[in-house]
């Protein structure tokens, strides 16, 4: 892949560029993220703040998840597509939602969690880190 690599929501209010290669990509099945991504499971890819640079406006929601941390979730106050993810305790990672980018051949999880929660359906591929919940 030649970075950097733009995205954008659905709209096309906010943009961003994504400078390097993700240090991580995961996908989750918790029930959460059900509900975020409207599908079975959420794609999560792990960034340096740093290395990422974002146009427009975004509004901001957080909630406190099970395990006491915060998760903070910024979206396009317009389409009201998800762009990313933090924890306020953790500021130098952000969890890019990657399916916003122009060029998706990037997304492909190397790790899959919460599977304890997945959808029968679905069956994760082979040569994938799985666990129950949270590693
Ligand atoms: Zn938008
Ligand atoms: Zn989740």
């Amino acid at each position: 892949m030649n970075y950097p690599l733009t995205g954008a929501c659905q709209c096309g209010s906010v943009r961003y560029q994504l400078l390097s290669e993700p240090k991580m990509i995961v996908a989750c099945h918790c029930k959460e993220c059900q509900k975020l991504s409207t599908s079975a499971f959420s794609i999560t890819a792990l960034v340096n703040t740093d290395q990422i640079r974002f146009q427009g406006e975004m509004k901001e929601w957080r909630r406190t998840a099970d395990s006491g941390n915060i998760n903070g979730a910024m979206f396009c106050p317009t389409c009201g597509n998800r762009i990313y993810h933090f924890n306020p305790d953790e500021p130098d990672t952000l969890k890019l939602k990657p399916a916003s980018l122009t060029d998706t051949r990037l997304i492909k999880p190397v790790a899959h969690v919460w599977v304890s929660e997945k959808q029968d359906w679905y069956q994760i591929p082979e040569g994938v880190a799985v666990y129950d919940k949270q590693p």
